[in-house]
C-alpha cells in the first residue's frame, strides 16, 4: 500500500518509446506523477512509418496531441488494398475515405514515427524524463520495488511500468523468460523520396503486395513528401533483431525477382535498406508482479501485421493510467486489474498477426485461390471493428463481448 502521507504512488516508467511516454502523458494527464527513465540520450524513434487506425488516433485526439501530428500525418484514403504479387491486380481494399471516420468516429494516419514520438513527448513535463538512464535490474520489496542502473545508482518506487520493448530487463522480474525463436523470416525497410517514388505508391494508400513467401508494404508518410516501404521475406541466415542492420538494394531485389516489375523500380529507390530478423515470441500468461507491470512490445511483442503493436502500447497506456487513478492506495491491486483488462485483447492480436505471416505468404494454388476469394468477400473494415472500435473507458464492458 501507498504511504497515505504521500497520497501519490511514486511512479517509475522504463524506456521513453511510443509506449512510455504515452504511458508517462496518460498517467501526467490523470494526476499520477512520474518519472521516464530512457536508455538513450535522446528521444529518438527509428526512420520508419506507422498506421494509425482508429484506436489509436482517438487516444491520440483525447492526450490532446493528434494537432501536433496533422501536419504531418497522412490520412489514408484506401486501407489494406492486397494486390497480387506478379501482376498487382487488387484482391480487395478498404475504402477508407468513404466509411472509417463514419463507422469509427476517426480516420486512419500514416505518420512518421518520429512525428508520433513528438507529438507524444509534447504532453510530457520535460522535467520528468531522465535520459542515459540505462536498468540493469530490478526487483520487487514487497509493496515497493528497487531499480538498478547502468551507473550502480538506485531509485525506489511504488509502481514500475516496463516499457523497455521487445528485449525488456523489466519482463524478467515479472515472469519466466521465454526465449525468442527463430522466425524463419526478416524484414526490409525503406524510406523513399516522394519525388523518386512512382505514382501509384503516392497514393494514400495502405498497399500490400503478397505472394510465395513474401510482401511488401508500402504507403506515403511525412506530408506525402516520402514513402515507406517494409517487407518481409525468408530470412536465410539473418538472425541480427535490430533496426540499424542493413542489406543492399541488390539484396531487396533479388528477393522479390519476378514480381510486378512497377515494384521492383520501388524498391530500387530504396537506398541501403534495413533488415532485420523478426524473432518469434509467445504471449505471455501474466505480466504483473506485485508492484511492477509491463506495457507495450515488452508485454506483448507482435508480428507487425496487423499493424497494431504501437496502437495496443498506447491503449495499454490508457488502461493503466486509469487503474492506477481508480485504486490510487493499492497499485498492485490496480496493475492487476489493468492485466486482465488488456492481455485477452492483446493474445488474440498477437495470434492473429502470428498467424497472417503464413496466409500472406501462401504458394500460388488452390490454398492462395480459396484465400484470393475470401479476401475479395470480405469487408476488413467491418470485420475488424473489435479492434478500431475499442475504446478504454469502456474497458470493462469491451473485454467481456
Ligand atoms: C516493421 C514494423 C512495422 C510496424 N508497423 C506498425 C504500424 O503500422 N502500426 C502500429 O501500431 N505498430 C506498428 N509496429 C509496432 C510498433 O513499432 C511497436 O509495437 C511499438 O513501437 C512498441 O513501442 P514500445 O514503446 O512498447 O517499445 P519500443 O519502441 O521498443 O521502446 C522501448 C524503449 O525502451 C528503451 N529501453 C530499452 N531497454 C531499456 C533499459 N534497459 N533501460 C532504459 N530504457 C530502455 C528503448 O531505448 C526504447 O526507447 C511495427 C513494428 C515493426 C517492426
Amino acid at each position: 500500500m501507498v504511504d497515505r502521507a504521500r497520497s501519490t504512488p511514486r511512479i517509475a516508467v522504463v524506456g521513453g518509446g511510443i509506449g512510455g511516454l504515452a504511458a508517462a502523458a496518460l498517467l501526467h494527464r490523470a494526476g499520477l506523477p512520474n518519472v521516464v527513465y530512457e536508455q538513450t540520450s535522446q528521444l529518438k524513434e527509428v526512420g520508419a512509418g506507422l498506421v494509425l487506425a482508429p484506436n489509436a488516433v482517438r487516444l491520440l485526439r483525447r492526450l490532446g496531441v493528434l494537432d501536433h501530428l496533422l501536419g504531418s500525418a497522412v490520412p489514408l484514403d484506401v486501407g489494406w488494398e492486397f494486390r497480387r504479387w506478379e501482376d498487382g491486380r487488387i484482391l480487395s481494399a478498404e475504402d477508407l475515405a468513404g466509411s472509417c471516420e463514419r463507422l469509427y468516429g476517426e480516420a486512419t494516419y500514416t505518420v512518421h514515427r518520429a512525428d508520433l514520438l513528438n507529438a507524444i513527448s509534447s504532453a510530457v513535463p520535460a522535467g520528468s524524463v531522465e535520459l542515459g538512464r540505462r536498468l540493469t535490474a530490478v526487483a520487487a520489496d514487497g509493496d515497493t520495488a528497487r531499480l538498478t542502473f547502468t551507473d550502480g545508482s538506485t531509485v525506489e518506487a511504488d509502481v514500475v511500468i516496463g516499457a523497455d520493448g521487445v528485449h525488456s530487463t523489466v519482463r524478467g522480474a515479472v515472469t519466466e523468460p521465454s526465449p525468442a525463436t527463430y522466425s524463419g523470416m526478416c524484414a526490409f525497410r525503406a524510406i523513399v523520396p516522394a519525388d523518386r517514388a512512382p505514382a501509384f505508391a503516392r497514393r494514400r494508400a495502405q498497399t500490400l503486395w503478397i505472394g510465395p513467401g513474401h510482401h511488401l508494404v508500402h504507403y506515403p508518410i511525412s506530408g506525402e513528401t516520402a514513402v515507406n516501404l517494409v517487407a518481409f521475406a525468408p530470412a536465410g541466415d539473418v538472425t541480427t533483431e535490430s533496426w540499424s542492420a542493413t542489406a543492399t538494394v541488390e539484396e531487396f531485389l533479388a528477393e522479390f525477382a519476378g514480381w510486378d516489375p512497377r515494384l521492383q523500380d520501388l524498391i530500387r529507390q530504396a537506398g541501403t535498406p534495413g533488415r532485420w530478423a523478426l524473432l518469434d515470441r509467445r504471449p505471455l500468461q501474466r505480466w504483473s508482479n506485485g508492484p511492477i507491470t509491463l506495457l507495450g512490445d515488452a508485454a506483448h511483442p507482435m508480428f507487425p501485421f496487423f499493424a497494431q503493436g504501437a496502437a495496443q502500447s498506447i491503449e495499454d497506456a490508457a488502461v493503466l493510467a486509469r487503474c492506477l487513478a481508480d485504486d490510487v492506495t493499492a497499485p498492485a491491486r490496480a496493475l492487476q486489474r489493468y492485466e486482465s483488462l488488456r492481455i485477452e485483447r492483446t493474445t488474440r492480436l498477437q495470434e492473429i498477426s502470428h498467424g497472417r505471416a503464413h496466409v500472406n505468404h501462401l504458394p500460388d494454388g488452390p490454398d492462395q485461390e480459396a484465400r484470393d476469394a475470401a479476401l475479395a468477400a470480405a469487408d476488413p473494415l467491418v470485420a475488424n471493428g473489435w479492434i478500431y472500435a475499442y475504446d478504454p473507458d469502456r474497458a470493462e464492458t469491451d473485454a467481456a463481448v
